[in-house]
């Protein structure tokens, strides 16, 4: 009997957890990675935590090296790039050091990611202008950093991923100015609540600045400043561009693959993609949002280890379903965090639905503590039915897991009324008696 033979594209997050799934699943099975770059399975998540120097080495970013997923039967190929899929003859043609090669499969997991998105005035080989994506920026960040002592950054644009270099570039005693081109920062929340956010990086002293669309870069070897649309400058001896990702979903669509209306690959629970024998996962595929009812791109660490799983089951016979996303995810901002998930205020009233929000400002722990933090709690309700449609938090530490409560609510379609009566736990030195979440959710519910 021939083995099944498995060919993986990408060799991060949803590929290796394919790959490894795999490998439990069916040891006989033949499965080759190709990667385009040298690194595999690290975690995008802690290159902020290196820059800061939280993470000493870049090499403590990998769970697991090629070698030693070749060790554990995965074939692993660095520095081979897929540049085409022929899905009719199912072969994938790679190219690499010793020139074009191919792949034939039964299976194939398209799991390239997703790539920094450069605005026309960041693509550029100047020196001290980076995006955050993979190792090799941060190695290049780092570098600029150790040779060129950048006394002041400007960090263009207001993501998640802006707001963690401005706290890992302050640690490094960098002056750092966030641009965004909005009248906020971090759309993923209801300005109410990024306002919060915004107060926190002043706090910390990074200068933000609001409707400040970055159009050029002044230098000519290494950066010097930005220009603005209105012609003014703002010297810089470091940039760094955060302006979201786009899908690496070139290679599915010339394979006559589907993509979805956001452009990342279309997917079914199962994982499979509109081509027989094809399925994605990760970054690059879309994945059905719970609370919307229809398929987005958000992507995340979380979701693509995930759908690499179900993948590299249903790859080998099994039988998995991936269960969807509600948009949860956490930050740290200095001393502080915040968490979302399911829909902002904003985001439902975009998507049709007649929603309210209540926000709501409550100790993190007994009252009878001296100062303790507080936490600002948002919960965002349909009107006719109370049911649950999202939440933010911010506040101390504890909002990364408490954010996870109404994650679940959300999985159980829950009303705020139902979630008044879930029985979470208390002790004052970690909670009031009334949850912060419980909190909103009565206010809500009235
Ligand atoms: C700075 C930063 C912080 C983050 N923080 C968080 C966080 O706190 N929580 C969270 O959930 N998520 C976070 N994320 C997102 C998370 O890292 C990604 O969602 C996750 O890495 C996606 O995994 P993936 O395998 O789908 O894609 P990727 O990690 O992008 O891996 C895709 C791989 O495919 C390779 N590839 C692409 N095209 C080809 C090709 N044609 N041939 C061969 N190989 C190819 C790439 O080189 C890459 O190695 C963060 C991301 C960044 C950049």
């Amino acid at each position: 009997m021939q083995l099944a033979r498995i060919v993986i594209i990408g060799g991060d997050a949803a590929g290796m957890s394919a790959a490894s799934k795999i490998r439990r699943t069916d040891p006989d099975a033949q499965v080759t990675v190709l990667e385009k770059g040298i690194w595999v399975s690290y975690s995008a998540c802690g290159l902020p935590f290196f820059l800061q120097g939280v993470v000493p080495e870049i090499g403590d970013l990998v769970a697991r090296t090629a070698q030693e997923h070749r060790a554990n039967g995965i074939d692993v190929r660095t520095n081979h790039e897929a540049v085409g899929i022929d899905a009719r003859r199912r072969v994938v043609t790679a190219s690499t050091e010793e020139g074009e090669q191919t792949f034939p499969y039964d299976k194939l997991l398209i799991a390239t990611g997703a790539r920094a998105r450069r605005p026309a005035f960041a693509d550029t080989d100047m020196g001290g202008v980076d995006v955050l994506r993979g190792i090799p920026d941060a190695l290049s960040m780092r570098t600029h950093i150790e040779r060129r002592r950048p006394r002041h950054c400007v960090l263009v644009g207001g993501g998640y991923i802006g707001i963690e270099m401005a706290e890992a570039l302050r640690a490094l005693d960098i002056e750092v100015t966030l641009v965004d081109h909005g009248s906020s920062i971090l759309k993923i929340l209801d300005a109410e609540m990024s306002a919060l956010i915004a107060a926190c990086l002043t706090e910390n002293g990074v200068t933000v600045r609001y409707e400040r669309d970055v159009t050029e870069l002044v230098g000519t070897d290494i950066v010097g400043g930005v220009t603005f649309a209105d012609g003014s400058t703002l010297p810089a001896d470091m940039v760094v561009v955060g302006a979201g990702v786009e899908p690496n979903a070139e290679i599915a669509r010339e394979a006559g693959i589907a993509l979805g209306d956001t452009g990342a690959i279309r997917v079914d629970a199962a994982q499979r993609t509109s081509q027989f024998h094809v399925y994605a996962a990760g970054d690059c595929a879309e994945a059905r949002h719970l609370v919307l009812g229809r398929d987005v791109h958000i992507p995340l660490g979380t979701t693509a280890n995930k759908q690499g799983r179900v993948a590299g089951e249903n790859m080998v016979g099994g039988n998995a379903k991936f269960g969807g996303v509600v948009g949860t995810m956490v930050c740290k901002v200095f001393d502080r965090a915040f968490a979302r998930t399911g829909l902002t205020q904003a985001q439902a009233e975009q998507a049709g639905m007649h929603a309210r929000s209540v926000q709501v400002e409550v100790p993190s722990r007994a009252g009878y503590y001296e100062n303790p933090p507080t936490i600002h709690a948002r919960m965002t309700v349909e009107q006719r039915s109370g049911r649950l449609l999202g939440a933010q938090l911010y506040g101390d530490d504890t909002v990364a897991k408490r954010i996870d409560v109404a994650a679940t609510a959300l999985h159980a379609r829950m009303t705020v009324e139902e979630f008044t009566q879930l029985d979470l736990s208390y002790t004052p030195p970690f909670s009031p008696v009334w949850d912060p979440l419980v909190v909103a959710a009565n206010v809500a519910s009235r």
